[in-house]
């Protein structure tokens, strides 16, 4: 099973994918993950990403192209991937299409969650990261037992650098202008399916669960 999740910042891309990585055993692809990682390693891949990922504009296609495809030769032999994150521009999804098909592989949905600006700007300036893990939480809408602490793992919380208000707003407006042609991309194909994300997390979580159970042999 291939699967992209799709949507603004904040969507609730991440919270939905830990879910579902684990319920069906999935490869989990975020770019921006690895990206983050990278910057932290202080690798060349982190140096050539951080500028960008600072002023919240999007790292150049062929860097997360690369990145990508290495991670889906690596997934192949196992039951499958989410991505998170990517494609981002059409140029990305093109080169996908071509990545998959040198491969034998094809997508079998892409999750578009639609949430509104609003809340989503609420929700990522809110929104707190484990250290350790990755496991996203909100001050608000999702918060940890105990304040700043990890409930899975007990790793330490913070906030992204990127979810100031000033760099949320240009991601949004980057979504805009550069990811949101994706959804006539991939409604062309006939392989986008909308999930409202303005709804609780179990309930968002229980849609797209429905969706993936339907359409499996
Ligand atoms: P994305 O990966 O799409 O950028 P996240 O999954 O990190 O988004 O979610 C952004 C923030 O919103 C996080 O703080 C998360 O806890 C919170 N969140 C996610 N889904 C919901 C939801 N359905 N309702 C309220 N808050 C949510
Ligand atoms: P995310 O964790 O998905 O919110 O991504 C954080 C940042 O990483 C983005 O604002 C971009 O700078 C960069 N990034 C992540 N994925 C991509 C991608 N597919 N293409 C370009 N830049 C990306």
């Amino acid at each position: 099973m291939l699967i992209i999740l799709l949507g603004p910042p904040g969507a609730g891309k991440g919270t939905q994918a830990e879910r579902l990585v684990s319920k069906y055993n999935l490869d989990y692809i975020a770019t921006g993950d690895i990206l983050r990682n990278a910057i932290k390693s202080g690798s060349p891949l982190g140096k050539q990403a951080r500028g960008y990922m600072e002023k919240g504009q999007l790292v150049p296609d062929e860097i997360v192209v690369g990145i990508v495809k290495e991670r889906l030769m690596e997934s192949a032999s196992r039951g499958g991937a989410l991505l998170d994150g990517f494609p981002r521009t059409v140029a990305q999804a093109r080169s996908l299409d071509d990545v998959l098909q040198e491969m034998g592989l094809k997508l079998d949905h892409v999750i578009h969650i639609e949430v509104e600006e609003e809340e989503l700007i609420a929700r990522l300036t809110g929104r707190r990261v484990c250290r350790d893990c990755g496991a996203n939480y909100h001050i608000k809408f999702n918060s940890p037992k105990v304040r700043n602490v990890c409930d899975q793992c007990g790793g330490e919380l913070y906030q992204r650098e990127d979810d100031s208000l000033a760099t949320v707003t240009e991601r949004l407006a980057v979504y805009k202008k550069q990811t949101e042609p994706l959804i006539d991309y991939y409604a062309a194909q006939k392989l986008i399916t909308t999930i409202n994300g303005n709804q609780e997390i179990d309930a968002i979580f229980t849609e797209i669960c429905t969706l993936l159970d339907q359409q499996k042999p």
